[in-house]
């Protein structure tokens, strides 16, 4: 999500005067139905008449829009099944676990294959008024939302340097450190972490954040993914980043410190943060746990080869800025849904009921009634 690389934009007219990226064209209708795929059951896919659940992608609204600044050519569901390394004949790289490379999905090709979450740093159990999502409302959904495994591994503390040129790093538990006292002193140096600290804020690199995530991660995981409430940051010129994975290495970092919507972010400067507005408790959480669920899935599905989406609104599509994120949906499009249905091997009117169920838990009406409605049409059309 770090406004970088930004592409040379040429004017065209569209219906809010912001133009595309130069190059990029907006898939037609019949483009996006393409896009698709042929399915067995095409009801299940299907868009529904006016775009009933499914709707067109937006055009930019402003020019720090995702798809103001970068050309996405876009992945088909053909051309994902042409070039996903998941469901290729070979092992991913850096895979050490169980390997059937005559699986049909990713199930049956690493059958021991995990999804890993590692909290780094401090987060509450959703019952305090601190803006924190609770692990483990993260871990149901997201074995929800994939049908694949969820291990949430114990929390590494960070400590937090509170002077200019202290070190920042992350500890193991502390009970294990008293038994091996000389290494764990060697292990905390390893696991320093560059940081930017000004105006009593800090952020964290995400390079060393990575460094230590390939380090941790377990033979039998498909990925890990360290979740803080820690800010990172890339590059210099970021003013911070939301998440971002390391290439095909199988590990990513995501912090929901800018998922609280009680604070104002500066769009200068990185560390200009402070309070906005005043928000109940309930809804409050029910915000940050919407927000925070959309972006571990959208990360996760990036580790599996999953692409941005521009073929309809979707929760794979890009966000440039933090309010086109908060405005994009909770769900999969039907160009999506196909790619992960054929990666997980899930019945996905099993995972439209489970994921369902989990709105319901939380009390999210909005996300509950998409999902109702999409089972009432399914079961209608068949
Ligand atoms: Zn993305
Ligand atoms: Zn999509």
């Amino acid at each position: 999500m770090a406004a970088r690389n930004r592409k040379k934009r040429k004017i065209e007219d569209n219906e809010t005067g912001v133009p595309f990226a130069c190059g990029f064209h907006r898939p037609t209708p019949k483009q996006s139905r393409k896009a698709i795929g042929v399915f067995p059951i095409p009801t299940i896919l299907e868009p529904g008449p006016e775009n009933l659940h499914f709707r067109e992608i937006p055009s930019p609204k402003c020019e720090d829009d995702w798809l103001a600044q970068y050309n996405e050519e876009g992945q088909s569901f053909k051309y994902f099944l042409k070039t996903n390394p998941w469901i290729s004949g070979r092992r991913v790289k850096y895979a050490k676990q169980k390997f059937i490379p005559d699986g049909k999905n990713l199930k049956e090709r690493y059958p021991d294959g995990k999804i890993y979450v590692q909290p780094l740093g401090d987060f509450d159990d959703g019952n305090n008024s601190d803006c924190s999502p609770c692990i483990h409302d993260l871990a149901d959904y997201t074995e929800r939302f994939y049908a694949l495994p969820v291990v949430v591994l114990p929390e590494m503390k960070l400590k937090i340097p509170t002077k200019k040129g202290s070190v920042i790093c992350w500890q193991d538990d502390p009970s294990e450190e008293t038994n091996t006292r000389k290494s764990s002193r060697v292990l905390s140096k390893q696991r320093e972490l560059n940081h930017r600290l000004s105006h009593g804020h800090i952020q964290l690199k995400v390079d060393s954040i990575h460094a230590l995530l390939r380090k941790l991660i377990p033979d039998d995981a498909l990925c890990l993914i360290g979740l803080t409430m820690a800010d990172p940051y890339e590059d210099d010129s970021d003013l911070f980043v939301a998440g971002l994975a390391a290439g095909n290495q199988r590990v990513a970092v995501f912090s929901f410190a800018r998922y609280n919507p009680c604070l104002e972010f500066s769009t200068e400067h990185w560390y200009s943060i402070w309070p906005s507005k005043q928000i109940d408790l309930k809804t409050k959480r029910q915000m940050v746990l919407q927000r925070s669920c959309k972006l571990l899935v959208h990360e996760i599905a990036h580790l599996l080869g999953m692409d941005h989406c521009i073929w309809y609104l979707c929760c794979m599509n890009g966000s440039g800025h933090l309010s086109e994120d908060f405005a994009q949906p909770i769900y999969l499009c039907p160009v999506d849904l196909h790619k992960l249905q054929h990666l997980c091997g899930f019945d996905i009117v099993d995972r439209y009921r489970q994921l369902l169920e989990f709105f319901k838990r939380h009390d999210m009406k909005e996300e509950a009634e998409w999902y109702q409605s999409r089972l009432e049409f399914i079961d209608n059309e068949s």
